[in-house]
């Protein structure tokens, strides 16, 4: 009998803990390093990964395996090296680690045949003429960033009807041709010259991707500054040595922009990763980077563990954003796996920001893992733009009751009298957002998750975690009061104020209610960009990387909303998203102003963000942060209990709290704080109770090593309850 060695993504008592199963003679020379199979496991079937073949275990009663489910999933030598480093990073189970690297899997897939599809006859260049018909030059626009989509495709993607396609194709500017997959290669853009600063970045870095040298550099350029151009170049010169290159973005629906600037250099090179895809066309991605038809690879954080042979640069596009940690077992942060890859293939990891995070800047001081790279100015000597700071208690008190500031009206009637764009930024989605007693300040929350429920147009309260809705009670539940309303505002909210001021003018709003469908962000940006909108509402998703030369002011309702988190990262969180708002303004030839409205308008990251200052909030902030001893200044390791019943929850989190007690004297790690048990930030999501304890020090290799003594000790189940691990968390 053959067996297989086996690692399952389930909770198990150690972390590289694998399990025996017989090979079946049906799968005996089918079956692979890596194949990923199906085994019983506890009383049902579970998958898992073959990761040895070999000696047959001492014990008796070896089930075999069912079946074989995918002979080769993407991962090789490599990747599970990446496995097993996360396992003693994050303190994951291998099994998980693998099933994240190799993703769910196909099944069998079915290859589909070659499409018809629509393809320009003209470039860009050709949409100026079309000035005059702006259905047909939209549609044009995503015919040229996608081309080969049918005409109900390109219709609906255009948001026009299909007599504006056939006007297209009547005028032969569109054509139906049988797609070969090259489509993309007729239409490369134009390179433009480098600024002085570009060109310095690209020739430290392409020097150490010739050298070979495993390096990590920090690209901070002001927004603007052309960092997407350095990105594009240092590409080029992997390919150029017969290498691959991974660009991970935040999130890929909301760049199309960027991710029609990499397809306009390097064609049908570029492979897409991202969620929106289906299992198939993700499937077909990574195969097509296996055979090496495509090299470059853009998509979101899990895009780090693609299927790459020799990778010779791993870039990050706004490496500050919380989205490239997962926030699922295994905990990584992808920045983390690029470094790891990117030693193995003594590759380049480039991090680009405006506004980097704490600690990724902390490593890029001289002496420091990082070497850091300044892109000071914008492209073409544009202007950064001038940032007011209005104080709302001002406002309230010379008696303006409305949302918007005296300044930011005049400032908008400016532009709509001059036709250009506005902005206006509001980090938060709803309608009126948390409705609160009026009479003793109670807040309406969820029943199941502890959240302040929000106000939605339909009348409903709504969760924004687990999703349950109810109406607006008609009496407190706290003091039986009946003077329960609304309070703070929504996009909506700020949407119909604006149609109120400006009656005749066209406004859009962007934010999770209004992009729900595929593709909606594309649409409602060709709609603004192209069309005669003026001004454009929007939460955080329209924060990153819109690149609209015509906006010219950008207004932000409220900076506290996100000042007054309950987390340590509050203030570096305020910092970036003002400016990365603000770098929405002035990016054409005409200087941008932005307007921020707030209620406390001297903290230091709202004056710092304002003076375009990175340098000297990071200055400050690293002061408190080591005044608080927080991190870089410290590690942290936060161990999540989660279960229905509260009191095992409680009892979970004491029985570990008395265990990491007894290991850390053991141990000698008395430098080791190990603080709570505490409710979660969030104490109860989908009936589940959360509690949790924080382990601090010095040293994140001790964290670790107090932690894993007490998992092999206790597992990663306790009774009914889950215990969860996150080295290096987010929020607290
Ligand atoms: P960042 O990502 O740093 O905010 P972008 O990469 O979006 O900046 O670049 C800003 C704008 O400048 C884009 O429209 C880009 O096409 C343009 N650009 C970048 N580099 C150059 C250059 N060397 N010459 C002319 N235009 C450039
Ligand atoms: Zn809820
Ligand atoms: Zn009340």
């Amino acid at each position: 009998m053959l067996y297989a060695e086996v690692a399952v993504p389930v909770p198990v008592r150690s972390l590289y803990q694998t399990f025996h199963y017989g090979v079946p003679e049906a799968l005996q020379g089918e079956l692979k390093m890596f194949s990923r199979v199906e085994v019983p496991f506890s009383g049902r079937f579970i998958q898992g990964f073959v990761i040895g073949f070999g000696d047959p275990p001492a014990f008796k009663n070896i089930k075999n395996i069912k079946r074989m489910i995918e002979r080769e999933p993407f991962l090789d030598t490599e990747l599970y090296k990446t496995a097993q480093w996360m396992v003693q990073r994050y303190l994951c189970s291998l099994g998980d680690a693998i099933q994240t690297i190799a993703g769910s899997s196909v099944g069998s897939l079915k290859i589909e045949k070659r499409k018809k599809g629509l393809i320009p006859t003209v470039g860009n260049d050709f949409l100026i003429g079309l000035a005059r018909a702006p259905k047909q030059k939209i549609a044009l626009e995503v015919a040229l960033r996608q081309p080969g989509l049918n005409k109900q495709e390109l219709a609906k993607e255009a948001n026009t009807s299909p007599a504006i396609i056939n006007a297209l194709i009547d005028k032969g500017l569109l054509k139906e041709t049988e797609l070969t997959g090259a489509e993309d290669d007729k239409y490369l853009g134009p390179k433009p010259n480098l600024t002085k600063e570009q060109a310095i970045a690209v020739t430290q870095i392409s020097q150490a991707l010739k050298e070979e040298k495993p390096s990590a550099w920090l690209l901070h350029g002001v927004t603007g500054s052309g960092k997407t151009e350095v990105y594009l170049r240092i590409i080029e010169e992997a390919l150029g040595q017969n290498r691959q290159a991974i660009v991970l973005v935040p999130e890929i629906s909301l760049t199309p922009q960027m991710v029609q600037r990499f397809k306009l250099r390097f064609g049908s090179q570029v492979a897409l990763l991202h969620s929106a895809l289906s299992q198939g066309e993700r499937y077909a991605e990574k195969a097509r980077l296996r055979n090496g038809e495509a090299r470059v690879v853009l998509g979101a954080r899990s895009a780090i563990f693609a299927p790459l042979p020799n990778p010779g640069v791993i870039i990050i596009d706004e490496e500050h954003e919380s989205s490239y940690k997962q926030d699922e077992s295994p905990k990584y942060h992808a920045r983390e796996v690029a470094l790891q890859r990117a030693a193995q293939h003594k590759a380049v990891v480039v991090l680009g920001s405006a506004t980097p995070a704490i600690e990724s800047y902390c490593r890029a001081r001289p002496g420091g893992p990082y070497q850091l790279i300044r892109l000071t100015k914008r492209v073409d000597q544009r202007k950064m733009p001038v940032v007011h700071i209005v104080d709302l208690r001002k406002e309230f008190a010379s008696g303006n009751k409305g949302i918007f500031s005296r300044l930011f009206i005049h400032a908008l009637s400016e532009r709509i009298e001059k036709n250009e764009k506005s902005i206006i930024f509001l980090n938060r989605r709803g309608y009126a957002s948390v409705v609160v007693c009026h009479h003793c300040g109670q807040v309406i929350k969820c029943p199941h998750c502890d959240i302040s429920l929000t106000l939605h147009k339909d009348g409903l309260l709504r969760c924004h975690y687990c999703g349950y809705g109810s109406r607006i009670p008609q009496k407190c539940p706290s003091c039986a009061s009946s003077v329960i309303r609304n309070f703070g505002l929504g996009t909506q909210r700020v949407e119909e104020e604006i149609k109120k001021l400006f009656p005749s003018i066209k406004v859009l709003r962007m934010d999770a209610d209004t992009t729900t469908r595929k593709g909606s962000h594309q649409k409602l940006l060709d709609q603004f960009i192209g069309g005669d909108a003026q001004v454009l509402v929007g939460t955080q998703m329209i924060a990153k990387g819109l690149d609209i030369p015509q906006v010219t002011l950008v207004g932000v309702v409220s900076a506290d909303i996100t000042l007054h988190m309950p987390d340590f990262r509050a203030a570096e969180r305020t910092f970036q998203l003002l400016t990365q708002v603000a770098g929405r303004a002035g990016r054409g030839e005409i200087e941008g102003e932005v307007i921020i409205q707030t209620y406390d308008p001297e903290h230091y990251s709202i004056l710092h963000a304002q003076q375009h200052d990175f340098i000297h909030f990071f200055q400050k902030e690293m002061a408190t942060r080591r005044t608080l001893y927080y991190p870089p200044f410290s590690f942290i390791i936060r161990i999540m209990f989660s279960g229905v019943n509260e009191g095992d929850v409680l009892s979970a989190a004491q029985v570990w709290l008395e265990r990491l007690s007894k290991t850390r004297q053991e141990t000698d790690l008395s430098n080791i704080d190990i603080l709570g048990p505490a409710p979660a930030g969030i104490t109860r999501i989908n009936d589940r109770y959360r509690w949790q304890l924080l382990l601090r020090g010095p040293v994140s290799r001790d964290l670790r090593k107090i932690v894993t003594l007490v998992l092999e000790q206790l597992g990663i189940r306790y009774k009914q309850v889950t215990v969860s691990i996150d080295v290096d968390p987010l929020t607290i």
